[in-house]
């Protein structure tokens, strides 16, 4: 069976989430998106995890349900600081749990590194490979993987306080780490370009902090599986059988991602080209402190093969952008606030699409676009036409900001000129 499945999320017990991040809605919304499988976020907190074992009901083999088609399993993402080299680390990592007891056991055994109770993302003092190794001999069942592995802040390779090895993170619990996770600014062609990454299984998730489908599932991993178990996602990422899979992940195209170019978002600079980044000695040239790199300049330092390798047996991904930024797009809308895309116009031309084609995975891969015409306009099918053949022009993220739409190349151009040349801050 297929299964589309996000599974690094949060609750509303994480900073800066949306107070709607609850299981009902989270539940309600996937079933617009597609989703069918989602990680339940912040599994460690006693408060989300009394929530969670309040509301939900265990559906068989290790997944949760509120009683309808959307399922849950047990998930935290955990940040460890600790000191390599002289230098401080601060890396995500998301962990997968085969019951809510084995998440109430790891929330106890974690308690002597930090407060589990603070954030539903808790900040552990310890080294990685302890975490791993305290998940793993809790339940050898348990999967733990980086985090977006190339964001600047808070991640393994990231540049502001990651590693440049895998092993320099996990040490010789490395053997336990069997995927990583790509996070929205970097796609697997990037990651392909890292040799001793193309054991790994490579996972995209959403990491979302709201429920509204342009957020949850942006990104996910459709696996093949026997049938719907925890034991079966673990096969898929762990062991990679025939009967069970990673079909593909759906990936946004990583200049939407908030940290694809660099830049300096406080002196509004960027997005800028890692050669441009490169020439200007990675310096803002309004305040002279440093830029934030882009994931692409970060993949470029650690890449040992060429820009266009695929490695064999590589995996398959697609690309795909929420639809209700291209709906905006399709309006002729400028999208600069996240509420313009919960606006009533947006939602009602989604809600017609959703009803008319079941959810919006169907809508974006398989509708037929006459028919999407004739109950939204031309214009947005035109758009979700360009999706399908990655034909969507975006100008990249950069600094926390994200990537935008953009209509046409001109429109590129005028507002790459006016950041992407030194001479033009001079
Ligand atoms: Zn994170
Ligand atoms: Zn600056």
């Amino acid at each position: 069976m297929r299964i589309f499945a996000d599974l690094h999320l949060h609750s509303k017990y994480s900073g800066a989430t949306s107070q709607r991040m609850n299981v009902y809605e989270l539940s309600a919304y996937a079933e617009l998106k597609g989703l069918n499988l989602l990680g339940t976020g912040d599994a460690l907190h006693p408060s989300w995890l009394e929530e969670l074992r309040r509301s939900l009901k265990p559906a068989g083999a290790g997944v949760y349900s509120l009683g309808g088609k959307v399922y849950f399993i047990p998930q935290v993402e955990v940040a460890t600081v600790h000191e390599y080299e002289g230098k401080a680390r601060r890396i995500h990592h998301v962990i997968l749990m085969p019951s809510l007891e084995v998440a109430e056991q790891l929330a106890d055994q974690l308690r002597g590194f930090g407060d589990v109770a603070s954030d539903g993302r808790p900040v552990l003092s310890m080294r990685p490979s302890e975490l791993v190794e305290i998940t793993m001999s809790l339940d050898k069942r348990n999967l733990i993987f980086p985090a977006h592995v190339w964001t600047p802040w808070w991640s393994i390779f990231g540049a502001k306080s990651g590693v440049d090895r895998i092993e320099e993170c996990y040490e010789d619990q490395v053997k336990h780490i069997h995927a990583i996770e790509t996070g929205l600014s970097s796609d697997p062609p990037m990651n392909w370009r890292v040799s001793w990454l193309n054991g790994y299984t490579i996972l995209s998730f959403s990491d979302s902090h709201s429920p509204y489908p342009y957020r949850l599932g942006r990104e996910a991993v459709v696996f093949e599986l026997e049938s719907l178990s925890y034991r079966s996602i673990y096969e898929a990422i762990v062991e990679r059988t025939e009967r069970n899979r990673v079909e593909l992940t759906v990936e946004v195209p990583p200049a939407y991602g908030k940290y694809h170019w660099s830049g300096h978002r406080k002196c509004g600079v960027g997005p800028i080209p890692p050669e441009e980044a490169r020439r200007m000695g990675y310096r803002c040239p309004v305040c002279g402190k440093t830029l934030t790199k882009g994931v692409d300049d970060r993949v470029e330092e650690l890449a040992d093969r060429p820009r266009g390798y695929k490695p064999e047996n590589a995996q398959g991904f697609i690309y795909l952008l929420p639809l209700q930024e291209l709906i905006a797009l399709g309006l002729g809308l400028e999208v600069e606030a996240e509420t313009r895309l919960n606006s009533k116009r947006i939602w009602s031309i989604y809600e017609a699409l959703i009803n008319a084609f079941g959810n919006e995975f169907k809508v974006m891969l398989e509708a037929d676009l006459r028919e999407v015409a004739k109950i939204s306009s031309p214009e947005i099918a035109e758009m979700i036409a360009r999706m399908r053949e990655n034909r969507i022009k975006l100008i990249p993220g950069y600094d926390g900001v994200y990537g935008k739409l953009i209509l046409s190349e001109e429109a590129e151009k005028t507002s790459r000129r006016k950041f992407s040349k030194l001479e033009d801050y001079l």
